[in-house]
């Protein structure tokens, strides 16, 4: 398979991009702006504390996404009482898939501390379900 170009940027230069792989095996690390080669296929783009997804399948150019106050007063809690949406890893403070805004953190039982497959979107609420716990497990 032919490498495909990618391009990260933040919204600051001083930010650390870094990029993992579907499990979040560490593939690439940089600093406001990073111009790269991967093979194709699905990765994280991890800035300022949020993993945001990308499946990357041809030259692509990824911006740091802004949100404001407005966005997490517009977000929060509404997506609580929706049905469960299924994700194949853990990523650590992961994006969102129903609102884009928020993060996703992982849980663990209070008891154990075991890594929980359920858990909810820090500002929506939105209720998920890993199929594995990757190398967090
Ligand atoms: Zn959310």
């Amino acid at each position: 398979m032919a490498h495909v170009p990618l391009t990260v940027q933040a919204s600051s230069p001083e930010s650390e991009i870094t990029l993992v792989d579907e499990q979040g095996h560490f593939i690439l690390k940089g600093t406001g702006e990073i111009h790269t080669s991967l093979l194709p296929g699905k990765i994280y783009i991890q800035i300022g504390g949020v993993a945001y997804p990308l499946d990357l399948k041809e030259s692509s150019v990824f911006e740091e996404p802004s949100s404001n106050r407005e966005d997490w007063e517009e977000y929060s809690g509404r997506n609580i009482n929706e049905p469960t949406i299924t994700l194949e890893y853990f990523i650590s403070r992961r994006q969102c898939p129903a609102c884009q805004v928020g993060v996703l953190v992982g849980r663990r039982d209070p008891v154990t501390l075991e890594m929980l497959t359920e858990d909810n979107c820090l500002l929506c609420g939105q209720p998920v379900e890993y199929e594995s716990l990757g190398v967090y497990g």
